[in-house]
C-alpha cells in the first residue's frame, strides 16, 4: 500500500500521514449508527424463550442443537435470576445424553450454586446419581490433544526439531526438514495469534474456542461465554470491546481482534509503538518465538500480499475497522493524541493486510462451529495444491500433519486452498494469482507422474485396499482406522511420487480422516 508508515514529511517523529483523511463525517455516523443498533442486552423473556426452544429440540432428541439454545439463554439471563440455574440444569442432561458425565457433573453444580429451586432439586439429584453411576460402568476418555511427533525446536517450540526456518530470494521465509520424515507425524502445533467464530460466537468459548463446554456467560453482555473462570479472566481484549461489536461481522471482528491482542500485550501505547517500529525495522528470520510479544512480531513481519483490484476495499475496510475502534471508550483514551491516532490507522491496515491473505477457517472440531484464525508460524509455510503436509484447527491451535514423506533438505508446503484444492487447475492457478500473485507450477499444476509408476502404484495391494474400502469404512471405527493404516503405508512408499490421480485418492482418504476423525479416533 503506498502509503503505509509514511510520515508527514521526512523530518523525524513526525506523524504518520492521514490514510483516512478523504473519509467524511456521514460515514462515521453512520457507522456508529449500525454498531448502536446492533446492541442486545440481558432479558429474561428473551432467555426463557430460548430456554424453551431447547427443551422441544431436546425431546426431539436434537442434543447438539439444544445446547446451542441453551447457551444462548445463558447469554441472555439476567444474572442471579432462577432462570439460569434452570439452564445449567437443563444443559447437564444434554452432556448426559453425550455420556459427557464429568460436564453434566459440573453443570449440575453450577446449577445448585446458581440457586436452583428446592421444588425440582430431588430431579436433579437424581440425574446427579446417574452421572456418577455411568460413569463408573463407563471411564470417559481425556479429551484429544494435539502433540509434536518429535521433540520441539529449541527456537521456536510450537514446531518440532526436524525443521527448519530458512531464508532465500525464490522462496522468501520458509520450512525445510532438517532429518528424513514419514508421514501421519505432528509437525506443528501452534496456538492461533487470534481466532474467532463466524457464524454465533454462542458456541465456543471467546478466549480459546472450546467448543461443548461447560460456559459460563459473561455477566455484562450477551455475546461472549467462557469454558471456565481463568479463560474469563484471561480474555484482555473481550474487557475492552465487551458488548459493543454485535453488528460486526466474522472477518471484520477477526481483524478487530489482531488490533486489540496488539494493544493488550504491552503496558501502554507508547510500549506498542516502539516495539512496532522497532519490528517493522527487521526482516528475515526473527531469532526465536518464545512468547506472546515474540509471536506478535512475527505476525508483523508476514508478508502482506496485495492484489491491486482489492486496494479500494482493503483501504475501506481499514476505514470501517478505524472507525469502529474510535467508537470504543477504551481506545478512544488510549489514543488520544494525533500522533497515537495515525499511528492507529497505519497498526490497522498493517493489520488488515496481513490477516486477509493468510488467516485460515475451518470447521472446527468436527461441529458445525465455523471459525477463522491466523497462526504467525503457519503463515511462514509456502503454498502446493499437492502439499506434504496440511493443516486444521483442534483445540485453537493450528496443527500440521505430514502427509506425504519428506527428505531432509525438502521444502515443506501447505495448501492456501482449503476444499477448493480439489477445483481445476485453471481455477487454482487463477484463485491463488488473485490472492496471492503468483503462478502455481507444483506437481498437481504440472502432473509428471511417469506412467510406469501409475500401474505400479494401480497394481500395488494397498491400493486395491484403499480403492475397494473408502466409500464403506468412513461409517465405522475399526475399518476406518484399517484404512487410514494402509493409506499412510501407501503414501510412506509412494507418497515420494509427483502428483497422480491414485495419490490423490489414497491422500485424500488419509486427509479426509484426520480432518474429520483423529480427535475421536485416538
Ligand atoms: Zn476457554
Ligand atoms: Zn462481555
Ligand atoms: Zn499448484
Amino acid at each position: 500500500m503506498v502509503n503505509l508508515w509514511k510520515r508527514e514529511s521526512s523530518v523525524r517523529d513526525t506523524n504518520y500521514c492521514d490514510l483516512f483523511s478523504h473519509l467524511g463525517n456521514g460515514q462515521y455516523e453512520h457507522l456508529s449508527r449500525e454498531l448502536q443498533q446492533g446492541k442486545t442486552e440481558k432479558s429474561t423473556d428473551v432467555s426463557i424463550a430460548y430456554r424453551l426452544q431447547g427443551n422441544d429440540l431436546f425431546r426431539e432428541n436434537k442434543i447438539a442443537q439444544a445446547m446451542e439454545l441453551y447457551n444462548k439463554s445463558l447469554c441472555f439471563a439476567e444474572i442471579g435470576t432462577e432462570n439460569v440455574s434452570l439452564v445449567y440444569a437443563n444443559r447437564s442432561s444434554c452432556f448426559l445424553a453425550l455420556k459427557m458425565y464429568e460436564e453434566a457433573l459440573i453443570d449440575i453444580e453450577l446449577a445448585v450454586k446458581a440457586k436452583y429451586p428446592d421444588r425440582l432439586m430431588a430431579k436433579l439429584m437424581r440425574r446427579q446419581a446417574t452421572c456418577l453411576r455411568l460413569m463408573e460402568a463407563e471411564p470417559q476418555r481425556k479429551r484429544f490433544q494435539p502433540k509434536l511427533s518429535f521433540q520441539s525446536h529449541d527456537r521456536y517450540p510450537c514446531l518440532a526439531n526436524s525443521l527448519e526456518m530458512k531464508c532465500n530470494q525464490k522462496f522468501g521465509r520458509h520450512i525445510v526438514a532438517t532429518r528424513d520424515i514419514e508421514v501421519d507425524k505432528m509437525i506443528l502445533v501452534e496456538r492461533n495469534f487470534a481466532s474467532v467464530s463466524i457464524d454465533d460466537e454462542r458456541m465456543s468459548c471467546a478466549k480459546c474456542m472450546k467448543t461443548k463446554a461447560n460456559f459460563i456467560a459473561c455477566s455484562m453482555c450477551t455475546d461472549a461465554m467462557y469454558c471456565c473462570i481463568d479463560c474469563m479472566q484471561r480474555d484482555a481484549t473481550h474487557k475492552m470491546t465487551c458488548g459493543q461489536f454485535n453488528g460486526v461481522d466474522g472477518s471484520m471482528k477477526l481483524y478487530i481482534q489482531t488490533v486489540f491482542i496488539a494493544i493488550s500485550l504491552f503496558k501502554n501505547v507508547d510500549n506498542l509503538m516502539e516495539f512496532v517500529e522497532e519490528a517493522l525495522k527487521s526482516n528475515g528470520i526473527q531469532e526465536s518465538m518464545m512468547d506472546a510479544k515474540s509471536q506478535y512480531r512475527l505476525f508483523l513481519s508476514i508478508q502482506p500480499s496485495i492484489n491491486e483490484h482489492d486496494k479500494d476495499d482493503l483501504m475501506f475496510d481499514a476505514q470501517k475497522i478505524y472507525i469502529i475502534l474510535q467508537s470504543t471508550p477504551t481506545i478512544k483514551i488510549l489514543f488520544g493524541s494525533v500522533a497515537k491516532q495515525r499511528f492507529l490507522q497505519h497498526l490497522v491496515l498493517h493489520h488488515l493486510l496481513v490477516t486477509v491473505r493468510n488467516r485460515f477457517q475451518v470447521s472446527a472440531d468436527g461441529d458445525h462451529l465455523k471459525t477463522t484464525e491466523i497462526a504467525s508460524i503457519t503463515c511462514i509455510f509456502n503454498h502446493s495444491c499437492y502439499p506434504n503436509a496440511f493443516n486444521h484447527v483442534i483445540d485453537n491451535q493450528s496443527v500440521l500433519i505430514t502427509i506425504r514423506p519428506v527428505e531432509k533438505g525438502e521444502q515443506l508446503f501447505i495448501s492456501y486452498l482449503g476444499e477448493e484444492t480439489e477445483k481445476s487447475t485453471d481455477f487454482r492457478r487463477m484463485s491463488l494469482m488473485n490472492d496471492f500473485g503468483f503462478f502455481c507450477e507444483c506437481d498437481k499444476c504440472v502432473p509428471r507422474c511417469s506412467r510406469s509408476d501409475r500401474v505400479a502404484m494401480e497394481m500395488d495391494s494397498y491400493f486395491k485396499y484403499i480403492k475397494q474400502n473408502y466409500k464403506i469404512a468412513f461409517d465405522e471405527k475399526v475399518r476406518r482406522i484399517a484404512l487410514k493404516e494402509v493409506c499412510i503405508r501407501f503414501l510412506n512408499k509412494y507418497g515420494h511420487l509427483p502428483w497422480s490421480d491414485e495419490l490423490n485418492l489414497v491422500t485424500f482418504c488419509y486427509v479426509k480422516w484426520f480432518f474429520e476423525y483423529s480427535t475421536v479416533d485416538y
